[in-house]
C-alpha cells in the first residue's frame, strides 16, 4: 500500500557564522545562515576583510579518486 509519504525533511547546512545547523529552505530567508544576525555578522566581517577562514588544506579537484 502507498499510504502516506514521509514529510520532506528540510535540508540543513552549517551556519557559516556560528556553525549551528541552519534550515536551508525558503522558510529561512537568512539561509545559508541560521539567522539574520549571523548573516549580518558574516557580511560585515567579509567587508572588512578581517574574517579569515581557517580552512584545512584540501584539494579543489572535482575528479579526485576516492580513497
Ligand atoms: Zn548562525
Amino acid at each position: 500500500m502507498t499510504g502516506h509519504a514521509p514529510p520532506p525533511e528540510p535540508r540543513r547546512v552549517p551556519c557559516p557564522t556560528c556553525k549551528r545547523p541552519a534550515v536551508f529552505a525558503p522558510s529561512n530567508p537568512s539561509r545559508p545562515f541560521c539567522s539574520e544576525r549571523c548573516r549580518g555578522v558574516d557580511l560585515g566581517a567579509w567587508a572588512n576583510e578581517s574574517y579569515r577562514v581557517e580552512a584545512p588544506p584540501g584539494r579543489d579537484n572535482d575528479d579526485t579518486l576516492p580513497d
